[in-house]
């Protein structure tokens, strides 16, 4: 059955990239009941970091990429961060050399590049294969100079060749891969034999990653098959290259974009299933003309093969009208929850959940629930839709946006509608008859247009051009509170 990965190094905070990888081994996982592998990737202890680390398995944990083995839930092919497996590399590291894979290489990259330059080749040629074959009295002279030798895989001398279940048959020609190391002069294995070797430890059948892999890719198809006469890979897996994401003007979106910063977007108000869902849409398609599907969905209908291999575009306006979309899907006490945290980030209420508000809070928010959750694309937009109608205040403040709609006529509007209101009685505030008054008052009475007539209600009551339907918003604030706001902006 499927085995997949995600392997990141902790080198930073999470970004979309990095998600729809994860994503994308997730959907092949459970698209075919296999196993979803998570490890970490952290052998360069110069720029990992704890943080990075603690960042991604929150933005795992955040969208649900529920994983089957690996950090923290561990499992039978652990430890699953490489920085534990230093031993593992170590031995495997002199298995390869004791065959004859791997050599001692003591060129320094000064020595290498000289050697290109004097033989025409060049200067980014790469290592030219020096010490492939030395002696064991040249090795015992080199170290005599108290150099420590790297160790490099051999190639063959031959092409490598692999069907990419993304981008068909792939083909790299003889001597185009040059020998490559796998040990550092100081003992540090890299990336180039803690990935095979964990990948074939720990039963990896399927890679799929990145395009930028790629070339990493013949390298490893090598060290797999040694390490598969050693016994210590099984089978060869088959590997998937994931399209770049670009960002605009046709540029790579950079992990330094902010468009690419998974947690921006999260404070954004992006849910989950939103994001989850545009990101699936970089590179996949559930079907033509249809861009808006749950992760059952596209777990029922994954399959990797059909990836496209041509860029994808990352368009945070799309993104945004398909997180709309899953918004307005949420129950609503769903998205009532959701959004708390929110509404006490912007200080709209003081409690972080919903059990911890008050009454009041709580009864103005179920009554907003079907006014607002239609009207939002992002969680992050709640806030400025409901404050006032959580507010008590006799005034709000109009945003510039909203002073622009008061015209020279707003003063007589304001002033009738008072009017017409404060002989409303409390038991008959409500929508319907508040819509029923003011057309009486304003519309027919004093043949007004709805806008004239409606449009600086609306900035007294809520202090913005754009707000939850109008006469329910006033019916959830009540009279009194009502009445002030159009008199206070009158004043
Ligand atoms: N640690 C590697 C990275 O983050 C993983 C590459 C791979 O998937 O093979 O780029």
């Amino acid at each position: 059955h499927v085995r997949v990965r995600f392997c990141p190094s902790p080198t930073g905070t999470p970004h979309v990239g990095m998600v729809r990888t994860a994503l994308f081994n997730w959907a092949e996982a459970r698209h075919t009941h296999g196993v979803f592998v998570f490890r970490i990737e952290d052998t360069d202890a110069q720029r990992d970091s704890e943080e990075s680390y603690n960042q991604i398995l929150e933005a795992l944990r955040w969208l649900h990429l529920d994983w089957d083995e690996g950090i923290e839930v561990g499992g039978p092919n652990g430890p699953y961060r490489q920085s534990e497996r230093t031993e593992i590399y170590r031995d495997v590291a002199r298995r390869l050399l004791e065959a004859g894979y791997a050599y001692e290489s003591y060129s320094t990259p000064d020595e290498i590049e000289a050697r290109n330059v004097a033989a025409g080749r060049p200067k980014a040629f790469g290592y030219d294969g020096f010490d492939r074959n030395l002696t064991q009295e040249q090795k015992d002279a080199f170290r005599a100079q108290g150099r420590r030798p790297a160790l490099r895989i051999r190639m063959p001398e031959e092409d490598v060749a692999f069907d990419d279940l993304i981008r068909g048959h792939i083909d790299f020609k003889a001597g185009s891969v040059p020998d490559y190391v796998i040990v550092r002069p100081n003992g540090d294995a890299l990336y180039t034999l803690t990935n095979p070797v964990d990948d074939a430890m720990m039963g990896i059948n399927v890679v799929l990653r990145g395009e930028d892999l790629l070339s990493s890719t013949p390298r490893q198809i090598v060290l797999y098959r040694y390490l598969m006469e050693l016994g210590i890979a099984r089978e060869m897996p088959l590997f998937g290259h994931m399209p770049y994401v670009m960002g605009a003007g046709k540029k790579k979106l950079s992990k330094r974009d902010p468009e690419s910063n998974l947690f921006l977007h999260r404070e954004n108000g992006f849910i989950p299933e939103g994001l989850l869902n545009y990101l699936a849409l970089l590179g996949w398609s559930i079907g033509p003309d249809r861009d808006v599907f749950s992760m059952r969905e596209m777990v029922e209908s994954f399959d990797v093969r059909d990836v496209k291999a041509n860029p994808a575009h990352f368009d945070i306006d799309k993104a945004v009208s398909i997180n709309a979309e899953h918004v307005r899907m949420l129950e609503p006490q769903d998205f009532l929850n959701r959004s708390v945290p929110y509404l006490r980030r912007d200080g709209v209420v003081s409690a972080d959940s919903w059990d911890a508000l008050t009454d009041r809070e709580r009864a103005v928010l179920t009554a907003a629930a079907p006014l607002v959750q239609p009207r939002v694309r992002l969680l992050g937009e709640v806030s400025a839709m409901v404050a006032s109608l959580l507010s008590r205040d006799g005034y709000i403040e109009p945003d510039d946006d909203a002073r622009k709609q008061l015209k020279g006529s707003s003063e007589d509007v304001l002033d009738r509608a008072v009017a017409a209101l404060e002989g409303v009685d409390e038991g008959a505030w409500t929508a319907e008859n508040l819509h029923e008054t003011l057309n009486a008052a304003l519309l027919e009475g004093m043949g007004y247009k709805p806008r004239q007539a409606f449009g600086p209600v609306r900035v007294a009551l809520s202090g913005r051009r754009v707000s939850p339907p109008l006469f329910e918003s006033m019916e959830i604030v009540g009279k009194d509170v009502t009445v002030a706001r159009l008199r206070g902006l009158r004043e």
